[in-house]
């Protein structure tokens, strides 16, 4: 699910072409919060996880076009070359060189088994490890990096390559922030699912602390936090109202004035449901109904 750097540019064009106001969320929400006036139609940015590629290719469209943006981290990812899980797995699936009999794949052939059937073969076709993916997700993410990290050491030739980071780095996020246009918020420490932790004190270090630890890079912070998935318990709401202004969620649709800002919309735009203005104007249009 990606943007590609024209779609980007399409959207923009279009967007501010209806005659939407680029701008910054946080400022949009505390107007809204305080009732002072707004212009008739905003629009604001976001990016989810902090890919590396945000800086790569979407920085130089926004730049270009004075988009105020905010990047939604995990804070413990930065400066590092690790991965989410879905990324590892599907690696792991679609390559030809997994002795797939050894007990350390055990776990993810019986979700293959679960979901596949006929049985598989392997390596997976995109569509096929997607749903082996969508499976794993009844795991608590810890239990997947585990079984991760023991097909590594088991197999050191399958581990992701160390070239290849693909989240942001520290230099980057100053260099967007000094921009002026972009803006960080908290998307938990490690991007556990945070309606599957049973330990109450990994909630609070996953909600709480990650905002501690963007803020120590001395750049660009905005107090608003984007659950995982948009998972969220009854607890985990209340640690976020605690400490952060508002929260985006994956649900689909606008943000009208005086809306709960804990439960803010979107639109998950991506080249398959927006990269011509026929089908952005759809999806866009969808999300008044
Ligand atoms: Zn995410």
């Amino acid at each position: 699910m990606v943007t590609s750097p024209d779609a980007l540019r399409n959207h923009i064009k279009l967007i501010t072409g209806l005659g939407a106001n680029p701008v910054h969320l946080d400022e949009w929400l505390e107007k809204s919060s305080r009732g002072a006036e707004l212009p008739p139609l905003s629009v604001a940015f976001t990016f989810d996880d902090g890919w590396q590629d945000n800086f790569e290719h979407a920085f130089p469209v926004l730049r270009a076009n004075d988009i105020p943006f905010t990047i939604f981290l995990v804070s413990k990812l930065i400066d590092t070359d690790r991965t989410f899980w879905p990324e590892q797995v599907l690696q792991l699936l679609t390559a030809d060189n997994v002795p797939w009999e050894d007990d350390c794949f055990q776990w993810l052939t019986s979700a293959m088994d679960a979901v596949i059937n006929p049985p598989a073969r392997l390596p997976l076709e995109l569509a096929d490890a997607d749903s082996v993916i969508g499976e794993l997700k009844a795991l608590d993410d810890e239990t997947i990096y585990r079984n991760l990290a023991l097909v590594y050491q088991a197999h050191p030739h399958l581990a992701p390559p160390h070239h290849s980071r693909a989240i942001l780095n520290t230099a980057e996020l100053a260099d967007m922030a000094a921009s002026g246009l972009a803006r960080y918020g908290a998307h938990t420490q490690h991007h556990y699912r945070l309606n599957r932790l049973a330990d109450e004190s990994q909630l609070e270090r996953e909600i709480l602390a990650c905002m501690d630890d963007i803020r120590s890079l001395g750049t660009a912070h905005t107090d608003i936090f984007c659950y995982p998935n948009g998972d969220i318990t009854h607890k985990g709401k209340d640690l976020v109202k605690s400490r952060y202004k508002a929260a985006c969620t994956t649900k689909t649709g606008w943000n009208r004035e005086g809306c709960d800002p804990y439960d803010l919309h979107r639109f998950n735009l991506h080249d398959g449901n927006s990269y011509s203005p026929q089908r952005l104007l759809a999806t866009i249009g969808r999300g008044l109904l």
